[in-house]
């Protein structure tokens, strides 16, 4: 009895002092931790921005933790070419990032429903472009849904408005990005980094940007934020060091910037495009930029969809990173042509002197298609607006046939109408010899810009 009571007191002290010990042991490499993380902070923050600064010890500190994580972080960048369509998956939890263009509807819907997906925790429509929200509407009225997040700036396509009629119709309310705030997906967790203004002249800055943390991995995703967004990012200070880079704006010119590229330093890049698009994406200035920094290059062009699993640990690839190669079309035509409105003031140092160069969609809503004569095989567009716009690759699509026109340098003057002719019929510009329209009883027509929005939809 005796001796049963001293080995339980012996026990006991054994006990205390192994925990006191472990307790002090943690304490020690927390506060070993806590300094580094401070210097850290400190030197992500010399330029005298202190936000950010929690945000950085908070994920850094969730980073280090890898042996309680739930399976696998997997990320499928699908391939809805020229457009950007994210699922991320952790431990039966679900969460996309945009949905494609408008033909992308079912694609997506099918590939969410082939993965097991009934339920979306949380939807990101970065930016109010077609190629990113067009096939939003239907993943909403397809999957039950979490939270919607969209940056507050609206627009006037059919494409916009169609994402909103289905939010309401399912009661939803969209969330507004506020930057720093965190969310979890399972073991994941992700923050929001941008968009850090209330307005911009480019609807590609608007875009909602996040970073996220699994384990030891991280990941970036940038929607089409360009080098102005970047630039705001890096002001705030937060950690930007990831494995994975979602390259901005299908490798265009305009976004990944180098100071931006430095900070995040991904260990691989990850480019959404489509084959031979119009836009001349990926720019030769992105690939460039990534092959001086040694950085694998993953493209939905190449490879298909592209799937990325991290165990907490490291990263593992579907496919082969592609050789750097960029597109030819439009290399050095279509970025580089002048079009309306490009804003001189939003050039922002010397990293993305050749960025701003792309066509602004500012004016697009004002130009239709008045009218589509069947017969006669013309189709008449309008500029409503009071401002000359150069249509250079503006498309028109003929959707029964799925045929596409897609417009040479071509200035239409405020208030004037330019005739696209098909059918060796007569007119301002030539689709080509074949008949088009075929005199068809039902046959919409659709109106793109160079961005890839539909701007009008002309119904018969
Ligand atoms: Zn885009």
């Amino acid at each position: 009895m005796k001796f049963k009571r001293a080995f339980l007191s012996l026990l006991l002290i054994f006990i205390l002092c192994l925990s006191m010990v472990g307790c002090s042991y943690i304490e020690n490499i927390k506060q070993d931790f806590g300094q580094k993380l401070a210097t850290a902070v400190q030197e992500k923050n010399n330029d005298g921005v202190n936000k950010g600064a929690s945000q950085f010890s908070e994920n850094s500190l969730t980073e280090r933790n890898t042996t309680s994580l739930n399976g696998k972080l997997i990320v499928h960048f699908l391939d809805v070419g020229q457009a950007d369509s994210i699922l991320i998956q952790q431990n039966g939890h679900n969460m996309l990032i945009d949905a494609g263009n408008n033909a992308d509807r079912n694609f997506i819907v099918k590939y969410l429903k082939n993965q097991g997906v009934k339920k979306l925790d949380y939807v990101i429509g970065t930016h109010p472009h077609e190629d990113h929200i067009g096939g939003l509407d239907a993943v909403i009225n397809t999957f039950e849904i979490g939270s919607v997040f969209m940056p507050k700036v609206s627009s006037n396509t059919k494409t916009f408005k169609d994402v909103l009629l289905a939010i309401r119709n399912k009661n939803l309310k969209i969330t507004t990005p506020v930057v720093g705030s965190s969310y979890n997906l399972g073991d994941e967790k992700w923050t929001i980094l941008a968009p850090n203004s209330s307005s911009y002249d480019d609807l590609n800055d608007y875009s909602i940007v996040i970073k996220m943390n699994f384990g030891k991995n991280s990941f970036v995703f940038t929607g089409d934020a360009e080098a102005l967004s970047e630039q705001e990012i890096l002001k705030k200070g937060f950690d930007l060091k990831a494995d994975v880079l979602k390259i901005g704006h299908h490798g265009s010119s305009s976004s990944t910037s180098d100071t931006f590229l430095k900070s995040v330093s991904p260990e691989y890049a990850v480019i959404s495009v489509g084959k031979d698009n119009d836009y001349g994406h990926p720019h030769k200035i992105t690939m460039d930029r990534l092959k001086a920094n040694n950085i694998p290059v993953y493209r939905t062009d190449e490879c298909g969809t592209i799937i990325a699993a991290s165990d907490g640990e490291k990263i593992t690839f579907n496919c082969k990173p592609g050789d750097y190669s960029y597109s030819g079309i439009g290399t050095n035509t279509t970025q580089n042509s002048s079009s309306n409105n490009i804003s001189s003031n939003n050039v922002i140092n010397s990293d993305n002197k050749a960025a701003k160069t792309e066509t602004k969609t500012n004016n697009s809503a004002n130009v239709i298609i008045s009218n589509i004569d069947k017969k006669g095989e013309i189709v008449t567009i309008t500029n409503k607006s009071s401002k000359d716009i150069n249509l250079k690759g503006w498309k028109i699509i003929s959707v029964r046939g799925n045929q596409q026109y897609v417009f040479p340098d071509y200035v239409l003057k405020a208030g004037a109408s330019v005739k696209v002719t098909s059918g060796n019929k007569p007119g301002d510009l030539i689709w080509g010899e074949g008949n088009v329209w075929n005199n068809s009883q039902s046959d919409p027509g659709e109106l793109y810009d160079s961005n890839g929005n539909l701007v009008y939809k002309y119904e018969d």
